[in-house]
């Protein structure tokens, strides 16, 4: 009886400590986990590409390995028909479903006018970012200059979004 007790008592410690090396082995993944964003940019209405984009981010977001963000980098309203046809609204559909963590602007987004910019991105459920676009006579800019997005719980990543733009890296709106 003693033997089995002893027997059981040392099962049990193995598994105390096997239990606990093996929290620790998870928490040293969890930690390590790097982050990786992805992007895209002068997409041009080129639509087979989001479906890849969307699945390459989940499945390194479904890895133990990485956490994975989405960032569109701007250029993606006109370049083909889909975006001509439905001046840039079906593109924004297939946006609005692949839950970027940040989207900027490219000069191609002004192809359909400002106003149908402005429309169509408030329903592209995602932040569009861009700290150097004010709108005619003021001076805070149009779009959120930058976003901060929480991929860990201590771990903060931030996007900042600017139109490119010479001389002076501002950009003055007017309405059309
Ligand atoms: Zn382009």
């Amino acid at each position: 009886m003693k033997i089995y007790f002893k027997l059981f008592l040392i099962s049990a410690l193995t598994l105390l400590f096997a239990a606990c090396s093996h929290s620790d082995d998870e928490n040293l993944i969890s930690s390590q986990k790097s982050i990786v964003i992805l992007y895209e940019n002068d997409v041009h209405c080129n639509i087979q590409g989001y479906q890849k984009l969307a699945g390459l981010r989940d499945a390194i977001a479904n890895s133990d390995t990485a956490y994975a963000g989405i960032v569109s980098c701007g250029d993606y309203l006109n370049g083909g028909v889909v975006g001509a046809a439905s001046k840039g609204q079906y593109i924004v559909d297939i946006m609005r479903n692949m839950c970027y963590d940040a989207i900027t602007i490219g000069n191609h987004e002004f192809d359909f006018g400002l106003q149908r910019m402005k429309e169509l991105l408030k329903n592209v459920n995602a932040p569009v970012v861009c700290a150097n676009l004010f709108d005619y006579g003021e001076t805070t800019p149009f779009f959120a200059p930058y976003v901060v997005v929480d991929y860990l719980q201590n771990t903060l990543g931030g996007v900042v979004g600017n139109e490119y733009a010479k001389p002076q890296g501002r950009i003055i709106l007017v309405d059309d």
